[in-house]
């Protein structure tokens, strides 16, 4: 037995957010395709003598007790697998928080994929990202990485044929949206209209099996793009100067408010970083490629 390991896992982006009524129980059956792309959280897990203790490097308040979904990780494992010893757990943030990249869930699936490992319990990922499906509805995919369909509540995850790897560029936003009040936006802005069941585009899905970027950048959409537009208005300008400097196609990412720009090439995600930054519409423009796979052990030892 190791005793810790550090594990890095990505951030996602939404290719596609199709969202479906909303049903009885408050949710919504969804169809999504996941990105996942790479900026990446760092979680070490190690063993301490008792409890559950959580540090963190990010600026943002990120709780750092029960709230956390790291902390509800580790507490689910320790159940699960009678581990009796208390677990510490560092998390290294790079993923904005709040800002529709999962990076909460990331940081579940990271603690989930640590413990295996610092425990030797020689779990498939199959059997990992099941357990992270009792945590919430990202957290499957943060683990299997790559590109997925996502159905369901998007935690039932299939991978997708996906040729080559995009270049994205990444507006960040410093506050964040909530994704609660983002869905409820969704359904004020809905209301009275009839909406179809959630479905994953054939353009979007044909786009990535050839690789053609030209393509996926006409085929990516957001139903909760209206909303979370609706709540940050400025969300709009930023789609507006990012697509007037040419990108291939622009969306807000899964509740937002991170607006995720594709380019052509290396150079063009270049040329597009400056042209966002110099807008002065966008605080913090990143330069990001996907797909890269789940989240993984780095150090072991
Ligand atoms: P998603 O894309 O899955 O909807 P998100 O990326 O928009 O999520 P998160 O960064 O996961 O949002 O944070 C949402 C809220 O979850 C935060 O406001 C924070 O209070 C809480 N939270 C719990 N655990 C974490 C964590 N490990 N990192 C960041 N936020 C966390």
């Amino acid at each position: 037995m190791t005793n810790q390991v550090a594990v890095r896992v990505p951030g996602k982006i939404n290719l596609q957010l199709s969202v479906g009524p909303l049903q009885r129980d408050g949710y919504h059956e969804l169809a999504t395709v996941f990105q996942s792309v790479s900026l990446f959280d760092e979680v070490t897990v190690s063993q301490i003598e008792s409890g559950i203790e959580i540090t963190s490097d990010s600026k943002s308040n990120i709780p750092l007790d029960k709230e956390n979904l790291a902390f509800r990780a580790a507490e689910i494992m320790c159940k699960k697998f009678d581990i009796e010893t208390g677990l510490a757990i560092k998390i290294k943030k790079e993923i904005p928080v709040a800002g529709g990249m999962a990076g909460g869930s990331a940081d579940a699936g990271g603690t989930i994929v640590a413990i295996d490992s610092l425990f030797s319990l020689g779990l498939k990922r199959d059997e990992m990202e099941r357990i992270g499906a009792e945590l919430g509805a990202d957290v499957p995919f943060t683990i299997a990485g790559g590109t997925a369909i996502g159905t369901g509540r998007g935690d039932q995850i299939a991978p997708v044929l996906s040729r080559g790897s995009y270049n994205w560029v990444l507006a960040l936003s410093t506050s964040g949206l909530s994704t609660p009040s983002v869905y409820k936006e969704c359904d004020r802005l809905r209301e009275g209209l009839d909406i179809s069941k959630p479905f994953v585009s054939d353009s979007l899905l044909q786009a990535l099996s050839h690789g053609d970027a030209k393509a996926l950048g006409k085929a990516l959409s957001n139903d909760l793009q209206p909303a979370a537009c609706s709540l940050k208005p400025a969300l709009r300008l930023i789609l507006d100067v990012g697509l007037d400097y040419g990108a291939l196609g622009g969306i807000v990412s899964g509740s937002g408010p991170t607006v995720a720009f594709l380019a052509e090439n290396e150079d063009h995600a270049l040329d597009l970083v400056v042209a966002l930054t110099s807008s002065g519409v966008v605080g913090n423009v990143i330069r990001v490629a996907g797909p890269v796979p789940g989240a993984r052990v780095i150090t072991n030892g």
